[in-house]
């Protein structure tokens, strides 16, 4: 009796991690393509990889970007889950990315061409978005839309 207990307890914390989801890892190579996108739209020429992290004792299984350079981010990555639909997974991808961009640039990316403060990946109406906070607030551009520098 025991022993089926646990076994049931075991089942209810069982998260799906990216072997069980495969579509969820090719959403988000998708969406790194997109924020890839936006790295040369936006002047530089350089792209960052998707790497996962082992499942095990002590590692979560996430997904991370990596930079051109081996910077990355410096948050807990990218959940598998995360690529449960396309936006979930574009802003998990684009923040996770521009952390870690961030810290091979040492400088803010990307950056509002109207403000000239950096910008941060949104869901936002069902869409997903680098929302810059200046004047109250507004949509700079779809991710994976960046336009020229
Ligand atoms: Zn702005």
């Amino acid at each position: 009796m025991a022993e089926l207990a646990l076994t049931v307890l075991e089942a209810i914390e069982f998260v799906p991690g990216f072997s069980e989801e495969p579509l969820w890892l090719a959403r988000i190579e998708d969406a790194l393509r997109l924020v890839n996108q936006d790295l040369a739209a936006s002047g530089l020429c350089q792209t960052c990889l998707l790497r996962v992290q082992e499942d095990g004792p002590g590692l979560t299984g996430n997904a991370y970007i990596e930079t051109w350079n081996g910077h990355t981010g410096t948050g807990q990555g990218i959940f598998p889950a995360s690529g449960a639909d396309p936006v979930t997974a574009l802003t998990a991808v684009a923040e996770d990315a521009q952390d870690a961009v961030m810290q091979a640039l040492w400088s803010v990316w990307p950056a509002c061409p109207v403000h000239q403060i950096g910008v941060n990946a949104r869901d936002r109406a069902k869409a997903a978005v680098w929302w810059c906070a200046g004047d109250g607030g507004h949509s700079v551009t779809a991710i994976g839309e960046w336009h020229g520098h």
